[in-house]
Formats: C-alpha cells, structure tokens, sequence
C-alpha cells in the first residue's frame, strides 16, 4: 500500500507539472506575440490626428493579420471610440476591463484564462500620442485550436497516469501476494517445527532473499534437531551409566537389612558400597567438567608454558604409575608457550596420561613429548598399552564410549574422559588425532598454536 501511495503521489506530482509547464509555454508564447501586435497597433493609432472609429479603423487597416476576436479602443477616460465588434453598443460608454483599467494607468497588460476547451488571452497598451497618454487598445482573442492542444495534452497525460497507475495496483497486488505466500510458507513451517515436527522443512523455490531464509531457517532447524539429538541422547546414556551404581549401592545395602550376616562380609558390603559412590561422584564432577566446557569464557586464556604443567601432572599421576609399574619417560622443550585456559590444559594432560597407565600393560611404558613443529606446539602421550581396535578408534571420543566395558568398569572408567579432551582441545583452538594399534600401543597426538613472545611484545 505504501509502495502504491508514493508512486500514485510521484504520477500525480509529474502530471500537474507537466501539464503547468505546458501551459506556461503556450502562454509565453501567446503573451509575445499578442503584445507585439497591440503595441503596432497602439503605434499606428498614436500617428492618427484624431482619436474616432473612422481614424482607428484606418490605422488598423494598415495592419496586416490583425485578426482579433474583438480590439476596442478607448480614449484617455476609458471611454470606447472604436469596438471592432459593435460600436454601436458600446459608443460614448466606459469601458472599465480590468485591463484597460491598467493600460490607461500607462501599463502593458496581459491576461489569459481557459474556458471549454478554448484559450481566451486579453492584452492592452497605452496609446502614447507625442508623449501624451491619449487611450488605450485592448485586444481579445479566442484560441480554440491552441485550447485544443493544451487539452488533448492533458486527456492525454492524465491517461498515462492513470494506466501506469493500475499497473502499479496490479503488479503490487501480485508481488504482495508472492511475498506473503512465501511469508506464510515460512511462518507455517516455523509453526510446524514449534510444535516439535523438526524433520519438517522449508521449500521455497528461487534464488532470492526469501529462498535463502528458508535455506538459512532449514539449517537452523537441522542443527536444533541434532542437538536437540545429543541431549537426547546424553541424557539417556547419562541415567543409564547413572543406573548401574545406583542399582549396586541398593543391592549391596538390601543385602546388609535382610540377611543375618558376619561382621566381615557387611565390612566388604559396605566397602563396595563406598566403591560405588566414588564412581557416581566421579561421573558428576565429569558431567559436569562437560557442561562447563560449553560456558567458560575465553577471557579466561593466559599464555602458558606446558612443560610445568605436565610436571604437576606426572607428579599427581606418579603413585597410579608405579602401582602398576609402568616407566615414564619424557622429551620436553621447555619454551613452548600456548594460549589456553590453565585448567583445561591440566585437564587434558591429566586424562591422557590417566589412560595411557589406565589401559597400559604391567611393567608397560608411558612416553610424553612436548615440542615445536612449525607454527604448533605439539604433546603426544605414546604408551605400550592394549591398544584400541580400528573399527573403536573413530568412536573413543563420544560420550560414554568404552572399548571394553568389563575393563572399565575394572578401571573405574565411564567414558567421558576423552568427550571432555575433545571439548578442551577444540575450545582452545586446538587439534586431537589417535593412532593405535591392538598389543602394541596407542599414541595420542595433540597440537594448539604456538605463542612467539616477540610478537606477542
Ligand atoms: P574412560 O573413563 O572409560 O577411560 P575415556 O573417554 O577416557 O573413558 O576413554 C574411552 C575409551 O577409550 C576407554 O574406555 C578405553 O577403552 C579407550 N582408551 C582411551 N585411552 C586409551 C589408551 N591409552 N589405550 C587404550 N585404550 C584407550
């Protein structure tokens, strides 16, 4: 409507302009050469000796193509001494037109007006006789054929206008109505997917701003309906893992109510009791290290030196290491400075180097390097352990993902320690990668961009 408006405004504004600007052209031209003539003839009655219809019509005469509608001439009180229409009615009488009015005040005069489609333009001029104001000639003249023009010209704008007008009406109708099918096709689909239908998708044909918000609406709903998906998922997964202890710890203490048991046996009850809630406590503060991966903020980052780090991890990590003798050996390059946040770094050492003496053979090896490669600091955790099989490897780094669950369980394990290195690695701009291979060992690569002091100054 609004569009229909301004371009009904801006026809209307060029109608009337042209149509004023056409008139003003004609009466330019009209005014000219109207002036010219009654000024001739003004001349040619000022050389008379007299001033009477005899003296008036021969100076007339000796104009050519004096061909008024009606001139009357008038002495210097206004009265009529010649009237090329009827003298008889208009003889010895005032002749107060506005025109002669101002003539006789010594002014040239002009004026037009437009009636039924025929141009009326008046003119007069003083009649100057040796200095002496001594009358006036005023002149008419009707213009059917210049009328007809200005009309024809305005019949013929005012059509234009008005056809371009309903074009505008119908092409905005139909555009209003394509954009708000579309719209509608949207909204729809919006009110669909609200209702919890996330498979359902836009289709709008084309390749314009309309089309490329379905596309940009259907990705978004792609990506709701996959995390919608995880959580999903996770949260079964998590009451699941949630489930087994749970179930132990009821078991274990039904057991200890019910039955008439010795001393002992209840110690070794309620020891697996405590087994159990270690292992739930475990599960949450990993439950929840994974949620906090997606809050922490970046303004968290320090640039940090790893190689102190991995110290205070090999010495958290000592004790597990020699219960199950394995040796450690490592290769560090001491100035490897990295951007992260502190904790994550911790985090991320502490769980691969966790697994390599976890999943590591008695009497086994554990090897860290930490050096630079390039524009990366590069960590890679190499240990002589069971190894992990091909077809697990692209799985080891979801949620609640265990090779071999009988071990876990042994370990302690409940897989989440490596969904929560991934969430660290990727968070600090970093990359992870695996290579294993069954009894011999897996190696644990781990890369994040390397800070040069120098530029950092
Ligand atoms: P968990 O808490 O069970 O150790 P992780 O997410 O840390 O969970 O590991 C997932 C699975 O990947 C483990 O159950 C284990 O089977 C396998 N895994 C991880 N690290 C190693 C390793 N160094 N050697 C062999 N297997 C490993």
């Amino acid at each position: 409507m609004t569009y229909v408006l301004i371009t009904f405004l801006c026809l209307l504004f060029l109608n009337i302009y042209t149509s004023k600007v056409n008139q003003s052209m004609f009466y330019s031209n009209k005014e000219s050469v109207m002036t010219g003539k009654c000024l001739l003839a003004a001349n040619e009655i000022a050389k008379q000796d007299d001033l009477n219809s005899t003296s008036v019509a021969m100076a007339l005469s000796n104009l050519d193509s004096m061909k008024f509608s009606r001139i009357i001439v008038t002495d210097h009180n206004g009265i009529a001494v010649y009237d090329s229409l009827d003298l008889a009615q208009t003889a010895g009488k005032y002749i107060l037109l506005p025109e002669i009015v101002q003539a006789l005040q010594g002014n040239d005069v002009f004026s037009w007006s437009y009636h039924d489609g025929r141009m009326l333009s008046r003119v007069a001029t003083p009649i100057i006789s040796y200095g002496t104001l001594t009358g006036c000639v005023y002149m008419m003249e009707y213009d059917s054929e210049q009328g007809a023009l200005i009309k024809n010209l305005q019949n013929n704008t005012l059509m234009i206008t008005v056809a371009m007008g309903l074009l505008v009406v119908l092409f905005s109708i139909i555009f209003a109505r394509v954009y708000t099918h579309r719209l509608r096709k949207i909204m729809d689909s919006m009110r669909i997917i609200h209702e919890g239908n996330y498979s359902h998708k836009v289709s709008l044909k084309g390749n314009n701003e309309l089309s490329a918000l379905g596309n940009e609406f259907n990705a978004l709903v792609e990506r709701l309906q996959t995390s919608e998906q995880k959580r999903n998922n996770f949260v079964s997964d998590a009451s699941h893992e949630l489930k087994t202890p749970l179930a132990s710890i009821k078991l274990l203490s039904d057991s200890i109510l019910q039955n008439d048991m010795d001393i002992q046996t209840m110690h070794e009850f309620v020891e697996d009791i405590g087994k159990e809630a270690e292992r739930l406590n475990r599960m949450s503060q990993k439950l929840l290290a994974l949620s906090r991966i997606e809050t922490q903020a970046d303004s968290d980052c320090e640039i940090i030196n790893i190689s102190p780090t991995v110290e205070r991890v090999l010495r958290m990590l000592s004790a597990n290491a020699q219960q199950n003798e394995i040796t450690i050996y490592t290769e560090i390059e001491n100035d490897c400075l990295i951007l992260i946040i502190e904790d994550d770094l911790y985090q991320i050492l502490f769980n691969l180097i966790e697994n390599g003496i976890k999943y590591n053979v008695h009497g086994g090896s554990l090897c860290v390097k930490v050096h630079r490669n390039g524009d990366n600091a590069v960590i890679i955790v190499k240990d002589t352990g069971v190894g992990i099989p091909e077809d697990s490897l692209e799985h080891i780094f979801e949620r609640f993902y265990r090779v071999d669950k009988a071990r876990a369980r042994k370990t302690g394990g409940n897989g989440l320690g490596l969904s929560i290195v991934r969430g660290l690695v990727e968070r600090n701009n970093g990359t992870i990668g695996v290579e294993s291979t069954v009894g011999e060992g897996t190696v644990f690569t781990v890369s994040f961009p390397v800070i040069d002091m120098e530029d950092e100054e």
